[in-house]
This record gives structure tokens, sequence and C-alpha cells, in this order.
């Protein structure tokens, strides 16, 4: 019997299984998920253990040297699921199979292989005896809940793969019905994760969830530390915790005997990891629940084109909540033309409204899309406008410290007071940042207490809760926020919201621009009216005819999703075509554009139709990069695949050029 081993520091040409023999000391200790030590060439090497094999496919091999790990760091159905994803997505299969192991192996590798030589192996398995899991009882669900919950307990006890799609207006209690499913899973001794975008996993549901689950539950996001991520991964892998509640990155967790994975909201964009192995985690829990025979219920408002479409055409059970809990109504929703105000940030009807819900002691919420729009400097005589030197895209301007800076790679000066082109003096700070807002909020409103939460605001650790700490206990009066209060937050106080500019992510050049503006509208306006007090939503654009606009203040996702995979359908994209896209960068150019022109001919030859490009790229240079896009398009993603595969094979990549390929891609810029 030989281990198959994959090496912790793989490149192209070895990654890939080795076969390696096992000393008699290891050979009943040995499992799927051992770190191992072994010679590799000249020198020692951590790998991990990923199978085991009757036959080596060389003559001779070697002994593994010993096992570094006390535990198996994944099971062999981890190992088939980073198999498909480095598949899938043309990644590393190490890259793939890092996102199975626990948080923080990787910075202990190296450590590891020093410290080797003088350790030896201890066992120690460390599992907790299984606890009888119960969940405290639920509310009592209304009829439409318990339709929904019949068909999901129904898919559940069939013990096979299943897809639902939960589509349910915000406050339908769609958590709830979450929260019932799980009971249902503890009581047939199984386990759920439970998928929430990385910006709505706030402190208030999981909260809801220790409640209602008390320590059956472990949460796994960004603002933890690796420490506290692998106490976690730990508290699941044992066996302890049943109820995982996490980021993207937790559809990974080591739950045992997996029955549910619920992913809120799953059209967000963060449930696509933009580094390798660039997967989106809804196609991942697909795949995992086929190797466990479990169930994925998505579930939201404003589901995907793609999902929608895949329900109508009943790929996936369709589940409705088409009313608020207690039929509390959507809130009303009034569009204003900003053509008419262009010289102001709030109209008067904001203002009228703001200080009418100040006078009765109620909260608002003022939201900006930063997507697409910040505070630019811009030339008011030649409309220069102020880009990063290393990336293409407009430098944000800071009041906090008067400073120009760049999203994306950190880049920052101090504007000059005249224009760079043309040197007028005309300069201006153009746009919608959340600081302006503040400012001009302090102006008009000197008594009302705000509170900014932005990526700026919330950079820190902890901060994040103490926000919402201070908005639900009502220690602020307005809150000012990009799209991280779009989410999750649920405060009966918040009677307002203003949609500053509500047109800005419209124009961003993406096929799912106009799907994300009108997801995004609806989830805004969804943040109010959720208890007693009726809410009210009022939303500023330029573009006040506008489908999406108009939809989105009707709350109408049907009309929407009518007109919007018409347009789908006749530019053919998803879900009418599969994407895959590649990007080429390099420094000099001259040289991506070569190579990017040789793999867009090389992939010609294999899809006569499906290529688009080569193209520079939307952002055209990004961290002094210069960057090309080939897009390839066809019905057949498997095709696409190897398509790339045997191109990147056949063609020589220069060492300071970067291929990067994107299957599936949710952003293109
Ligand atoms: P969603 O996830 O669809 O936005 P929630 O599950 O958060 O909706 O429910 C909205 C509100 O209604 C919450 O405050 C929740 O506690 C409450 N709620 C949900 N289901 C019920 C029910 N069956 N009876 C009473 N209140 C409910
Ligand atoms: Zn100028
Ligand atoms: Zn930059």
């Amino acid at each position: 019997m030989f281990a198959e081993i994959l090496l912790s520091k793989s490149t192209s040409k070895t990654d890939r299984v080795y076969h390696y023999s096992i000393p008699d000391n290891l050979k009943d200790k040995i499992k799927v998920g051992h770190q191992v030590l072994v010679p590799f060439g000249f020198r020692k090497d951590i790998g991990y253990v990923v199978g085991f094999a009757e036959q080596a496919d060389v003559k001779k091999v070697k002994d593994i040297i010993e096992i570094t790990s006390d535990q198996a760091f994944f099971d062999e159905k981890a190992v088939e699921l980073a198999k498909w994803m480095a598949d899938y997505y043309c990644s590393f299969f190490i890259k793939a199979l890092r996102m199975v192991m626990p948080p923080g192996t990787k910075g202990k590798e190296s450590n590891k292989r020093k410290a080797a030589a003088k350790r030896a192996f201890k066992q120690s398995q460390n599992e907790t005896p299984l606890a009888t899991a119960t969940a405290l009882p639920g509310l009592k669900p209304t009829q439409e809940q318990n339709n929904a919950l019949k068909v999901i307990k129904s898919s559940l006890d069939d013990d096979k793969p299943d897809k639902i799609l939960l589509y349910g207006v915000t406050g339908s209690g769609k958590t709830e019905v979450y929260m019932q499913a799980i009971a249902h899973v503890l009581e047939q001794g199984k386990s759920a994760i439970v998928l929430v975008p990385e910006i709505s996993l706030t402190p208030q549901l999981i909260q809801r969830f220790e409640e209602r689950f008390q320590d059956l539950t472990a949460s796994l996001h960004s603002h933890m530390t690796i420490k506290q991520r692998s106490d976690e991964w730990r508290r699941v892998a044992s066996g302890e915790a049943k109820i995982v509640l996490g980021a993207r990155s937790a559809v990974f967790a080591p739950v045992k005997n997996l029955g549910l994975i619920v992913i809120d909201e799953e059209y967000e964009t963060s449930y696509k990891q933009e580094q390798s192995p660039r997967y989106h985690a809804r196609e991942v829990a697909f795949q995992l629940a086929k190797l466990h025979n479990a169930v994925v219920v998505l579930g939201s408002a404003t589901p995907s084109i793609e999902t929608f479409y895949h329900a109508e055409k009943g790929d996936y059970k369709k589940l409705t909540l088409s009313q608020r809990i207690d039929n509390r109504p959507l809130p009303p929703v009034e569009i204003i033309d900003m053509r008419k105000h262009k010289h102001s940030l709030l109209s008067e009807k904001l203002r009228e409204e703001l200080e009418q819900t100040l006078s009765r002691g109620e909260q608002a919420i003022l939201f900006i899309n930063r997507r697409g729009f910040f505070t630019f400097v811009m030339c008011r005589e030649c409309g220069f406008t102020i880009e990063c030197p290393h990336c293409s895209i407009a430098l944000t301007y800071h009041t906090s410290d008067k400073r120009i800076r760049c999203n994306r790679c950190g880049y920052s000066a101090t504007p000059s007071s005249s224009c760079p082109r043309c040197n007028s003096v005309a300069v201006t700070y153009f746009g919608i940042g959340t600081q302006r807002i503040e400012d001009e909020i302090a102006k008009s409103f000197p008594k009302a207490r705000v509170l900014r939460y932005d990526k700026d605001s919330v950079g820190k650790r902890g901060s994040h809760e103490k926000f919402f700490t201070a908005i639900s206990q009502g220690e602020a009066d307005i809150l000012i926020g990009t799209q991280m209060v779009a989410k999750g937050l649920d405060v009966g106080n918040v009677t307002l919201v203003g949609i500053v500019a509500a047109d800005t992510a419209l124009h961003i050049p993406e096929f799912r621009s106009t799907e994300h503006t009108f997801q995004l509208l609806t989830q805004v306006a969804g943040r109010t009216g959720r208890h007693n007090l009726p809410g009210k939503v009022i939303i500023q654009t330029f573009s006040p005819d506008h489908y999406a606009i108009k939809a989105a203040a009707e709350h109408d996702y049907k009309t929407f999703y009518q007109r919007e995979i018409k347009e789908r359908q006749e530019v053919g994209y998803p879900p009418f075509a599969q994407l895959v896209s590649l990007v080429i960068s390099g420094e000099e150019g001259r040289k991506a554009m070569k190579l990017a022109e040789d793999i867009g001919n090389f992939l010609k030859k294999r899809l006569p139709n499906g290529v688009l490009g080569p193209a520079l790229a939307t952002i055209q240079k990004l961290r002094g990069q210069w960057r090309f896009r080939v897009l390839l398009k066809g019905q057949d993603l498997d095709q696409l695949r190897k398509a790339v595969a045997e191109t990147l094979s056949n063609i020589v990549v220069p060492t300071d050029v970067r291929v990067i390929v994107d299957v599936a891609p949710m952003g293109m810029l």
C-alpha cells in the first residue's frame, strides 16, 4: 500500500499526487488528511495524505519520514471536493485543498519542516462525545412558512441531494424557516452550514442563532483572529458544534454528517472568491450536497437572475413567502429626480423626512453606493480626473487627512490645487462619499447624533459590533453607510431609509450591474418598517425612468426579472451561456498584449465562435500591470475549460506576465 501525497509547495509542474511508501511504524496510524514530512529531490518537504493506492506510479518509491500533525486535517470527502474545485476552477490542487484545512495551517508549515525531525508523533484524536442536540422551540410558523418547511423537511428526510430556492420578501421570516429546518436536521442527528454574506454576518444574527441553538453553533468570519477561527474549526471538527454560521469559506467547515446548507442572499458577490481558487460558494455547496446527500436552500427576496431562472425551469424546487410577518406592509418608496437638484446632495423631500423622523425620536439610514462612485477630483474646465498612476482608476479624496488615495493599491498623494492637464484652478471634488454626506448632515442637523459606517470606519476588529450595538440601542439618530448597511440590520426604530444616489452603480460596464443595482436598492429599502412602526424610503436618482430603479421602488422582483432575463437572452449572457474570463497582465504592455494575442489565437482554433478579444480590460492598468482580457462564451463549460487547459499547457508564459483564469466570473472590470 502506498500513500498519495500532495506537496505543500506545489508549482505548476509538481501540483500532482506523488506516491510514497509507508514505513512499518506508521502503517496503522496514517490517515487521509495527515500532514507528513517526505523526501523530495534533495530536500525534505511537507505534504498531505490525500489517498492510498495499491500500486505506485514509479518504480523507486521513497518512504514517508514521519507524520507531523497530531490529527487528520481533512477527510476523503473533503479531498474529493478539493479535487472537483481544482478541476472546475482551473486552480492548483494544493490551493483547493488548503480551503478544507483548518485556519492557520499554512503559516505553521515552515516551522514544522524545521521542528519535524525532532518530534515524535503523538496520537490525540480529541473526539468529544457527541452531545444530544436540541434546539429551543421556535416561533409558531405562519401558513406560508409552514408550507415551505414541509417541503424542506421532506427533502431532508429523503436523504438525497436537493436544491431549493426560498424566495421571500424581506422580513417574511426566511431566517425563522432556516432555523426550524435546522432544528429538524439536528433531530436527524445531522449538522448544518449557514452561509451569509460577510457584511450581514452581524452580531444580531449570530445572537439569534445562539439564542435558539445555544452552544451548538460555531461562527467563522474575517473579524476573528486566526486563533479564534481555528478554535471554532476544532469545535466543529470534534462534533461539539453542529451548526456553522459563516461567510463564504465556512462552506468548507468540517461538519460531521452534513444534512443542510443554507445560503442567504445567494446573489451577493462576496460568495465568489477573487483569488485562486476562484470558487463560488453556491457551486461548492451544490457539489458538497452531492457528496453528502445534503439539501441546499438558497434564500432571498432578490435571487440572482440565474438562480431564479433555474427555479422557474424546475431545476430547483421553488418556495415562496409572499407576505411580511404580520402582514406588515413593505415600505412606500418615493423616487426623487435629482436632475432637478444638481447642486445639492440631499433633496428637499429627503431633508423634510429626516427632520420629521428625528422629531419623532426615530432613526434613519442614509445609504450611499460606494461601488463605482466616490469622491474623485475632477477639473471642471477640461474634465480631467486624477487617476492612480499604477491602477488607472480614479483616486478618491479623503477629508480626514486631505489626501487622495487609490482604493486598490493604497497609493496616496496630496492633491494639487490646479489641473495637471490644463493648469486651470477650477478643480473640484466631485462625487458622494460618506464623509461628504456626514458633513452636510452635520450642517443641516447639528443636534443629530450621526454614525458613519463604511470600510474606513469599520476597519478595526470589534468596531463592527460597536456599530450595531450603537444603532440598535438608539445611541445614534442617523446612520450613514455603504453596502455594509444594506444587510442584516433589523432595528424596529429605523423608519426612514434615504438612498442618496441610486443610479451610480448602473453605469459600471458589467453585465450584472443592473441586477446588482436592483438587488441593492431592494435590500436597503427592506431595512425599514420591519417591526411595529411603519417605514418609508426615498430614492434619489438621476435615472428615475430606469427599469431597475422603478421595479425596486415597486418592490417588484418579477417585473424586473422578466425584463432582465430577456436582455440576457438577447446578448447571450448567463444563464444562457457560460463564461470563462482570462486576464493577461504584465508591466510591459506590449509583452502582455503579445501573449494575450497568442492565447486568443490558440483558443480560437478550438472554439471558433466562442472567443471575444483580446482587448484592454476596463481597468486597463492595475498595480502597475497592463491588463488584457480574453472572454470565452459557450454552452458547455467543460468544453471551455478544456480549451483553456490545453492552451495553457501549450503556451509558454514569460515570467513577468501573469495569466488569471476565472471560471464563471462575477465581475469583469
Ligand atoms: P427574513 O429573514 O425573511 O428577513 P426574519 O426571519 O428575520 O425575516 O423575520 C422578520 C421578523 O419577523 C423577525 O423579527 C422575526 O423574529 C419575526 N418572525 C419571523 N417568523 C415569525 C413568526 N412565525 N411569528 C412571529 N414572528 C416571526
Ligand atoms: Zn483641466
Ligand atoms: Zn492604485
